[in-house]
């Protein structure tokens, strides 16, 4: 069946193959899309307000995909990656590839490992939180309780609520890190406990600290437990520095792991990793689905083949290395910018392990030309902006955006 219909296909791609493609301005419905180009470029330069890498290096990877006529089928990964049953193409088995490249990078064994390319950071938090709660559920009979940092990424709040998952929103020290006194009294030990690690906070880059939470967890002993850390963008370059550890599931106990695709690793479209453990996958709800030919344990059916095949492609052109000098750079380019602003005595803070610098919200005109995200927060005397140092981030640029943070008042 499967040798069939790859005859077809190919036979399909001879037919299309004749026809030379028309130039770009006959198929232009209207300047829209002229102008939306034109303001990308524009834009691209000063982005720093973003944790998105815009060194995007994918020009190859198009022009083999085209070269292959593989622009002319829809390709879809519905189902399981670690099972190959199914008469429908997808990268599927490339989608495989990619988790088991990133499970050592997590501490995870690859014969040990689960997991899918999500369709984002906020995709794998889903699958975090709907996989813990089933994980729980399957163990105990009472229902589990979410704890989660109020500094944390909104995803995971919408996501319990979605899920209507009782939730406990701890406070955090200043830099953003779940206080673990707070989360000692809020831990109620007679039910399940769904706790979700931020591994860099959205606006401060906080990092929770797991060693001391698992150490209340050790003392207080809920029934049972389920971690799930959403390291959406620092969990794309802690494995790559001396601070790996932090990201490593041998060294915490956690059970799952969502990674965004776009942020650090530079793919242009929203998309991501999302790690657990066979021993968790055999916890879920599989709908055993017949005319799937398999079981679907994760949430959507539907997923993009297209960013398992760039996320391979970024993995094996970028590579280890090109991982690690970028990884290198982004943390020495933000300690970089928090040393000017230091310099001009401009208020600015860096946390450890962080490529996130916030400061003293500066002027309105700055916030424009950058693209900051405004916050508020007392502790750092109210109003604040922050910059994600990203991989594209010159230090001529931060050198520019320091000096417009200082002087253009
Ligand atoms: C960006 C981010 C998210 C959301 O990820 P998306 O890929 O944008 O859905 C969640 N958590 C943290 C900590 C983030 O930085």
């Amino acid at each position: 069946m499967l040798k069939k219909l790859k005859k077809s296909i190919a036979a399909a791609f001879i037919g299309v193959s004749l026809f030379a493609l028309p130039a770009f301005a006959a198929q232009m419905p209207d300047e829209a899309l002229e102008t939306l180009a034109k303001e990308t470029a524009e834009a691209r330069e000063n982005m720093v307000g973003y944790p998105v890498n815009q060194n995007i290096v994918l020009r190859d990877f198009y022009e083999w995909y085209l070269s292959r006529n593989l622009d002319k089928f829809m390709l879809n990964n519905f189902g399981d990656p670690f099972d190959q049953r199914s008469n429908y193409p997808s990268s599927r088995q490339i989608e495989r590839k990619v988790i088991e490249f990133f499970a050592p990078h997590y501490g995870i064994d690859v014969e040990n490992v689960w997991g899918l390319v999500s369709m984002s950071g906020t995709d794998g938090n889903n699958h975090g939180i709907y996989f813990g709660y089933n994980y729980l559920k399957s163990l105990s009979k009472e229902t589990p309780i979410l704890y989660v940092s109020e500094e944390s990424h909104y995803s995971n709040k919408r996501l319990a609520h979605l899920q209507n998952i009782e939730t406990r929103l701890i406070p955090c020290d200043e830099y953003g890190a779940m206080l673990p006194e707070e989360f000692e009294r809020a831990l109620d030990p007679a039910r399940p406990a769904l706790v979700v690690f931020s591994m860099g906070t959205t606006f401060k880059g906080g990092i929770d600290d797991q060693s001391e939470i698992n150490k209340i967890i050790e003392a207080k002993k809920p029934v049972v437990v389920y971690r799930h850390v959403d390291a959406a963008l620092f969990g794309g370059y802690l494995p790559y520095t001396n601070a790996s550890a932090l990201v490593d599931m041998k060294e915490y106990g956690y059970n799952s792991i969502a990674v965004s695709g776009h942020k650090f690793f530079g793919i242009d479209e929203p998309c991501g990793v999302f790690l657990t453990t066979k021993e968790v996958l055999a916890r879920q709800n599989a709908f055993d689905t017949k005319y799937l030919n398999g079981a679907m344990p994760m949430i959507n059916c539907s997923r993009s083949a297209l960013a398992p095949l760039k996320m391979y492609w970024i993995i094996n052109t970028v590579g280890e290395e090109g991982f690690r000098a970028g990884a290198s750079d982004i943390l020495l380019n933000a300690l970089y910018l928090k040393e000017k602003l230091d310099k001009e005595g401009y208020p600015a803070w860096l946390g450890e392990h962080s490529n996130t610098v916030f400061f003293k919200r500066p002027a309105p005109s700055v916030m424009a030309k950058y693209g900051l995200a405004p916050e508020y927060d007392e502790r750092f005397g109210g109003e604040l902006a922050h910059t994600v140092i990203m991989q594209h981030v010159t230090r001529e640029k931060i050198d520019e955006l320091a000096r417009d943070i200082v002087y253009l008042r």
